[in-house]
């Protein structure tokens, strides 16, 4: 091989472009793009960066150093994959190290601080070399070591490509930093046990039960779940399942626990295979049939389709939209291509993947954060040209945002479901990519196609619907002909003159909320947490006061004393009285889900409650055993934030309350109202899904509020037609588009004088376009003080031109010596 030969790299770091490297002479490996190599980086430091481009001619103006090692035999980056990252890195003005880093799995990212551990004892007869047995030895012995450890150990060794082959081999693992929490759950099994297995034993069981019809509707479910159950496990079945099978009670089955005819036993699972092992991995059913509108959309789709690279599946809640989705897998299967299935929360996986499991088994994956590093590695390698395809061929991919990162080798369509979440854009740290939008990038590379589907579209899609941009197939009826749930607003502040309020509950609420109970029904019961920034509101008028120039509400500033908008910077002192009814009875707003969970304590003391949010999944039980436990009608109100809006599907929720709508009408954001609907929209649509037609009961001052009609009609149209009226007057997207630009300091007056200076270079050519700088929602974070910058850019404008503006300008900055600290952070497409 030459002795000329260089390579540009990519370090998985936020450092700015590639960094050339010589490869030194003996290296025997072809060099490819997308292969790793151990490069060094600073004074000490190794990395393992990704090759970008390969060449002859030595890079001059600064020393070249030599590679370390190669990594790869073969590339584990595809060309695609390279290119995606430099569409990113371009659009979302980030570097490709931020890309790198956020695509690669940190198995494939080794670097000096990462530590080592060991993984499993070497077999009886596996040869390991003298310098394996040594490392393993060491590493088993402290524990784990890091390979900046390791390499002062082995200072003659090329240690990155030796762990790279002993972790190839599984013998070390490189230690995850997040340690996955508490990730079981304990389940009660119930078997019979062992001499009671044949038919005969079972005969003089029946016979010795003959007066309890529940002992033998126990032990007949037992015995059919049993025969369905093609697994062998011991014939356990989980308590839960058999009680629901047989509609017994439990001091039925523990009667019969006490006297030996079953044997409970407990058994720990991981919770991410709750669903998993209740099904097994056939993948034999055939998908469901689609009725006749079901039918129509999906030849729509296809038709649509042939036109256009994306469209948009409007379907109402409950309308069977995933069951399309079913279907346009396989066809996609069928033509040997691959399916992106992504979905907007980690949680919805879990519901998801059963559905999939049933009909594609083994053929789907599952792909995102909460996956240990092994198991995300392996889906990487699996998916790779050539890669490790003997056990198991993986055609679709379930999974989160991340999983936009993926190798796909021939992606035929891009599901997006429930595209109108914001989940889908990463907001910290950068790549602050926006994954609906990444994936239709993704796909044209691939000349796949993208399906988006909700049933409350985002403005910007529905809009690129109306434009032409994209098909459109609207399905509004639910399945089976079920009813729309039927909503009823209760004007809090009348309820409470009328003293008909307890605390948060209006009379209304409570009642169907007790009704609900006596029927064994399940209920939602939805309070947007958002509302932690206060607002100021009449109580006798309800008058909120707003941004005379933005629609937004002011938010209320406790240290200034002061109103202020979040979007133009305009502020007003705190009215003393009501401007409108002249009271004297303002008031600040919000209140939260353990709130409401302490009131129905009160009211429901027999009511089994449970809470979903941000505090609850992060600690005692996580996201998937609430909805579990729920799904189980083992809870039977359940309390939550915007996370109980998300695409769940129950069978037995009958209400579903909205403590308080105003909290998201007035929230200061100008997607507030639409956001309000989709929010309202979506987690009515947990109602009535498939028994009986459901109740909403949304609580609200805003009664006659053109967002509330809207719900209450079931109108989407309405609320679209009044919302791009309000973007177009006020100028906001889709009729414009955003980047903003944040500042981050420790000091605050210097941080004023970075945000004053880079606004005003920015205004010197861009004038209006460019508002701010403005203090955000939060103000300080983690002890460093925020200021924002916004930039509306007209559609027609060169957005490229006005990113390398920016990116100069921000440099520019950077450079002058008071403000090399700083950072400066820009967001394309912020939400
Ligand atoms: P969406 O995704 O539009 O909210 P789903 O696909 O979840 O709706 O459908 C709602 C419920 O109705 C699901 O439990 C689903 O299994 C059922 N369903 C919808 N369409 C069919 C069909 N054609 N055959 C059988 N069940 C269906
Ligand atoms: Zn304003």
């Amino acid at each position: 091989m030459s002795d000329n030969l260089y390579v540009d790299v990519i370090l998985p770091l936020a450092v700015k472009g590639t960094f050339a490297y010589h490869i030194p002479p003996g290296t025997c490996v072809e060099l490819t793009p997308g292969m790793r190599v151990a490069v060094p980086f600073g004074k000490r430091k190794i990395y393992t960066a990704v090759i970008y481009r390969v060449y002859q001619t030595k890079p001059s103006g600064f020393e070249v150093r030599d590679i370390v090692s190669v990594l790869d035999a073969k590339p584990v980056v595809t060309d695609l994959q390279l290119r995606l990252w430099e569409w990113i890195s371009d659009y979302y003005m980030c570097t490709l190290g931020e890309v790198c880093n956020a695509a690669l799995p940190s198995g494939l990212k080794l670097e000096s601080e990462t530590r080592i551990i060991p993984n499993r004892l070497p077999d009886q007869d596996e040869l390991l070399n003298e310098t394996e047995r040594s490392v393993l030895d060491s590493v088993s012995r402290t524990g784990g070591m890091s390979i900046k450890q390791l390499q002062k150990a082995y200072r003659d060794r090329d240690v990155m490509s030796l762990l790279k082959v002993m972790m190839d081999k599984e013998l070390l693992s490189i230690e995850e930093k997040i340690r996955e929490k508490v990730r079981e759950k304990i389940l009660v099994m119930i078997r019979l046990p062992g001499t009671r297995e044949d038919t005969k034993q079972i005969d003089e069981l029946f016979n010795k039960m003959k007066r309890s019809e529940a002992k033998k509707r126990l032990l007949s479910a037992y015995l059919k779940l049993k025969g369905d159950k093609n697994v062998k496990d011991g014939g356990e079945i989980e308590k839960t399942v058999l009680l629901r099978k047989a509609a017994t009670r439990h001091s039925v089955l523990k009667e019969m626990i006490n006297q030996g005819i079953f044997e409970a036993l407990e058994k720990k699972v991981p919770l991410r295979e709750i669903h998993a092992q209740e099904i097994p991995l056939r993948g034999n059913k055939q998908p469901a049939r689609l009725n006749d509108s079901q039918q129509l959309a999906f030849q729509a789709i296809g038709k649509q389709l042939k036109d256009h690279n994306v469209v948009l599946l409007h379907g109402v809640t409950s309308s069977g939209k995933t069951e399309i989705y079913i279907h346009l897998i396989r066809k996609t299967l069928n033509k040997g291509k691959q399916v992106l299935y992504l979905l907007p929360e980690i949680a919805l996986t879990a519901q998801m993947i059963n559905r999939l499991r049933l009909v594609f088994g083994e053929k789907v994956a599952v792909y995102h954060s909460k996956y240990s590093d092994r198991e995300r590695l392996q889906t990487w390698r699996t998916l790779l040209p050539g890669g490790d395809q003997k056990d198991r061929k993986i055609h679709i991919i379930l999974g989160a945002r991340s999983s936009v990162f993926l190798p796909f080798m021939n992606l035929g369509l891009v599901i997006v479901d429930e595209e109108h979440e914001n989940t889908y854009k990463q907001f910290d740290p950068a790549p602050r990519y926006h994954a609906r939008d990444t994936s239709i990038i993704l796909a044209g590379l691939h000349g796949a196609k993208v399906v988006l589907g909700t049933a409350t579209p985002s403005l910007e899609s529905y809009y690129n619907c109306i434009t032409g941009k994209y098909g459109l197939v609207e399905l509004p009826e639910r399945y089976l002909d079920m009813k729309m749930p039927e909503i009823l607003v209760v004007n809090t502040r009348e309820a409470r003159r009328r003293e008909a309020m307890y605390s948060h509950f209006s009379l209304t609420l409570s009642e169907y909320i007790s009704r609900a109970l006596q029927n064994r029904d399940q209920v939602i019961l939805f309070q947007n947490r958002r509302g932690f920034s206060s607002y100021l509101e009449c109580q006798d008028c309800g008058y909120v006061p707003l941004c005379m120039r933005c629609d937004v509400s002011l938010t209320y500033h406790k240290k200034t004393s002061r109103l202020k908008c979040h979007y133009c910077g305009y502020s007003e002192a705190i009215p003393l009285k009501c401007p409108v009814c002249k009271n004297e009875n303002i008031m600040m707003k919000g209140f939260g889900t353990e709130k409401i969970e302490e009131e129905i304590a009160l009211l429901f003391p027999e009511a089994r409650v449970g809470r979903l949010d941000l505090d609850t999944t992060r600690t005692r039980k996580s996201y998937e055993q609430l909805l579990d436990d729920f799904d189980k009608k083992e809870i039977d109100i359940l309390v939550g934030t915007q996370m109980v809006s998300k695409g769940l599907d129950f069978d037995n929720v009958k209400v579903v309350g909205i403590m308080n709508a105003d909290t998201m009408l007035n929230f200061p954001d100008f997607r507030a109202h639409e956001r309000s609907y989709q929010l309202m929209a979506q987690v009515s649509g947990r109602a009535g899904r498939k028994k009986e037609r459901g109740l909403v009961i949304i609580q609200t001052t805003c009664d006659d509020h053109t967002v509330i009609e809207a719900v209450v009609k079931h109108d989407y149209h309405a609320m679209y037609s009044n919302q791009m009226t309000e973007r177009r007057n006020f100028n906001y997207p889709p009729f414009c588009r955003l980047i903003s630009v944040t500042l981050k300091h420790k000091n605050r007056e210097l941080l004023d004088g970075a945000a004053e200076k880079l606004a005003k270079n920015l205004k010197h050519h861009l004038g209006e376009r460019v508002s701010g700088p403005e203090y955000p929602l939060v103000e300080r974070i983690q002890n460093f003080y925020l200021k924002t910058l916004l930039i509306k850019l007209e559609k027609s404008s060169k957005l490229q031109e006005v990113k390398s503006l920016v990116s100069i300008e921000i440099q520019a900055l950077l450079r002058s010596s008071p403000f090399k600290s700083l950072q400066v952070i820009p967001d394309v497409d912020p939400y």
